[in-house]
């Protein structure tokens, strides 16, 4: 009898939706290629990294077709079973390439040649001398004298990755100890001596407690829920309150948070709080610092494992908890190529691992709501402030007909004043970076526009250039038109002209603008930030990265300099990103012991958003929200997917969209609503027409049964090569 070779089913990084099938090197390595095995393979001329996905011994290929793998490269799986059907669900419900969602998820070192075991960590002992030494012989590198009093406090060997969690670039101070002999590497360690946890130093309040006692009453459940409490409310204390049972019980805690470069001061409370093994993981870190976390997640050693959206894809030993915080935040869907929800994973990972996820916000999206409303998700409530801090006093300013310094009213102006004069803080805020955003002929009309994007240039004066905020395009600035050479003018403000006015009128106040252009450097943010706390800076002027989750004790008065941006959009969740940034910033209020102002600067004072959201709050105004959804049969009272296509020929795109539509309404039969094709809010970008096709059903089921058979039939189409296109299930950024 012949006996059938193994046939090995490989993922490699290709957006080709399939597999590929090879035959393993030696008739002996068989035994241990299961799948998640990582492998160097031969495709075309190319040598490439694959995946083992499955194993079967039939493939669709002749067998004498099929090429051998080069080589095996770590003998353990990369993704465990439960960790790769996680991936190839997510591959089929988002119907994206399975080799790039596995590739994806994996941390870079790893989708190149190296192996895991590159990567076993040092361990660090004292020396009998290390042990031994007087600390004040160090008093001239305190770094080195913190470590080592640490380690002589600690008695025992650390994982460098966990001195480096606690001491951020230890590695120069570690490498001096080594050499003055006092502290060694070592192979031994013990994976739970590390877990220290400190105390709260206060009692959490009934509210606190009964959510916490909730959660822990379904701590081995399946179980989803929103903790729903502004911002100071106190949902950082009661994550903390589970964490710690999670860690006590030996499991792992999974934390999402939108920004961590942002927050520094968010992470630091989990390392106070927590003193056990912490991975890190976002983009800032080094790609050694990365992967080295990332193993110890999947090893178990790590019992908090905390980053940005792609941290969702974090192996885990033994999971016990996921959290993910400011739920409805923007930055959780990834916009570009594998276009997944980060929530809806999380939600997923908890699902199967029958573990409880926590969603926290303070102005939790309509999708949330309405799963609480539909009794999956359970609803715990923080509606006080803690002791010290009081909620705002809201203050709609009608600016029609006001004198204006720049983007400033007279009363915004004098307010400014009157707090600064009280030696508080202030924080002006405007989604808007640069100095102007139009640039025009005042006799004949030409405007500065992107001629890649046909949108308008915005002025950055620090730089005197313009940029296309769309595709980064950047020209010099024009003093005269280029058509009649008159004279050009300049409309619509941003951060860089609110510093100049603020400067102007107030020349004793120390201003900082925070914008994406003045924190490129690494530690910008935290210098700014750590300035602000100690009082250094008097205005602070921000965009929307100053509304995420930070703490600001001694502001008292917040503006909203341009409320009126998003009131009149297109995007059907305009309203309900407007009233989420509304809360956030006004939420950066007066969360100390002084109570805070929010003035808000509109055109538009009867508009009924700022009524509604002042007068009854968020909750009030979100039923409301989710009637007009429900009445026009938008998300979540329906599913959508967008068919999306760019070309530099508008043609191109919309002839493809208009062929893909003839043939989804042919597998469909009037299943699915489609509209389309349709240019994208952001018509034309970086070069390219932009075109959609929307796809909806009240039937989630029924959407992607068809979609999954529609993409082959598109993928044949020869009108699919001339141009990119791409499909975003449950899409969130229309424009
Ligand atoms: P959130 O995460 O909802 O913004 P935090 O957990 O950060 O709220 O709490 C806001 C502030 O209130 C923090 O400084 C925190 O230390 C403090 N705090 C939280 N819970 C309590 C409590 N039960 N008693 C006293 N202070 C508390
Ligand atoms: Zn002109
Ligand atoms: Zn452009």
């Amino acid at each position: 009898m012949i006996t059938q070779p193994l046939i090995l089913h490989i993922a490699i990084a290709t957006p080709l939706r399939r597999l590929f099938d090879y035959l393993p090197a030696t008739t002996s390595e068989s035994d241990n290629l299961m799948p998640g095995i990582r492998v160097a393979i031969p495709f075309g001329h190319r040598d490439l990294i694959g995946i083992v996905v499955s194993t079967s011994n039939k493939s669709c290929r002749p067998q004498d077709k099929l090429k051998k793998i080069h080589h095996v490269i770590d003998a353990q799986p990369i993704f465990d079973d439960n960790h790769m059907d996680l991936l190839k669900w997510a591959s089929h419900y988002y119907h994206h390439a399975i080799g790039e969602v596995l590739f994806a998820a994996l941390p870079a070192p790893f989708r190149k040649n190296n192996a895991i075991t590159e990567f076993d960590e040092k361990i660090w002992c004292l020396t009998e001398n290390g042990l031994a030494l007087d600390l004040n012989l160090l008093k001239k590198t305190p770094k080195q004298a913190q470590i080592l009093s640490f380690l002589q406090q600690r008695q025992s060997g650390i994982d460098e990755s966990a001195l480096t969690t606690l001491y951020p670039r230890a590695k120069p101070s570690l490498a001096a100890l080594e050499n003055k002999g006092l502290i060694a590497k070592s192979a031994k360690h013990d994976p739970n001596d590390f877990i220290k946890i400190n105390m709260s130093p206060f009692e959490l309040n009934n509210e606190q407690k009964s959510a916490t006692t909730a959660v822990l009453k379904s701590m081995d459940r399946a179980s989803v829920f929103l903790l729903d409490g502004l911002t100071g409310s106190g949902k950082t204390e009661v994550y903390m309150a589970l964490m710690e049972s999670v860690i006590r019980a030996g499991k792992q805690c999974l934390i999402l948070l939108p920004e961590i470069g942002l927050t520094p001061q968010q992470l630091q409370r989990f390392k106070d709080r927590f003193e056990v093994s912490i991975a890190i993981q976002h983009s800032g870190l080094s790609d050694s610092e990365r992967t080295q976390y990332w193993l110890n997640a999947k090893s178990g050693k790590a019992k908090i494992i905390i980053g940005t959206r792609s941290a969702v894809w974090t192996p885990l030993a033994n999971p016990g908890l996921y959290i993910i915080d400011e739920e409805h935040d923007l930055s959780y869907k990834q916009q570009d190529g594998f276009r997944y929800s980060a929530k809806d994973m999380l939600i997923m990972r908890a699902t199967r691992d029958k573990v409880p996820a926590i969603l926290g916000s303070a102005t939790p999206s309509l999708e949330t709501l309405y799963n609480v409303k539909k009794g999956r998700f359970k609803h715990l409530l923080l509606c006080r402030r803690t002791a010290t801090a009081k909620p705002p006093q809201y203050r709609l300013l009608d600016i029609r007909g006001r004198k204006m310094y720049g983007p400033l009213s007279q009363p915004l102006v004098d307010e400014i004043t009157q707090h600064l004069n009280n030696k508080n803080q202030v924080l002006l805020f405007l989604n808007r970076r640069g100095y102007a955003v139009h640039l025009f002929c005042h006799c004949c009309g030409w405007k500065a526009e992107c001629n890649r994007c046909e949108l308008p240039y915005t002025y950055h004066k620090h730089i005197d250039r313009l940029v296309c905020h769309h595709c980064g395009v950047t020209k010099p600035y024009l003093q005269n038109c280029p058509e009649c050479d008159g004279s050009l003018m300049l409309m619509g403000h941003g951060t860089e002209r609110i510093e100049e006015v603020l400067a102007a009128l107030f020349p004793s106040a120390v201003i900082a603008r925070i914008d994406r252009d003045t924190t490129r450097k690494k530690n910008a943010i935290h210098n700014y930030l750590a300035a602000i706390q100690s009082g250094k800076i008097d205005i602070m002027i921000g965009t929307q990265m100053l509304a995420k989750g930070h703490h600001f004790p001694n502001v008292t008065l917040t503006g909203i300099v341009d409320a009126d941006r998003g009131l009149f959009s297109t995007d059907f969740r305009a309203s309900e990103r407007l009233a989420q940034l509304f809360m956030q910033i006004s939420g950066r209020t007066g969360r100390g012991r002084k109570a805070g102002t929010v003035i808000v600067q509109t055109y538009n004072p009867g508009h009924p958003l700022f009524q509604q959201l002042i007068k009854y709050g968020y909750n009030h105004f979100c039923n409301s929200l989710l009637q007009e959804r429900s009445d026009a049969s938008l998300p979540p009272y329906s599913y959508m997917v967008f068919l999306r296509a760019e070309a530099h020929y508008a043609n191109d795109a919309k002839n493809f969209i208009v062929k893909a539509t003839m043939q989804l309404k042919k597998i469909a039969n009037n299943a699915l609503l489609l509209f389309g094709p349709i240019p994208a809010l952001i018509e034309k970008r970086g070069g390219r027409y932009r075109y959609q096709l929307i796809i909806q059903s009240p039937d989630r089921k029924s959407l992607h049964k068809h979609i999954a058979r529609w993409l082959d039939d598109i993928e044949s189409l020869k009108d699919a090569k001339k141009v990119r296109w791409s499909i975003d299930v449950d899409p969130q950024d229309i424009t």
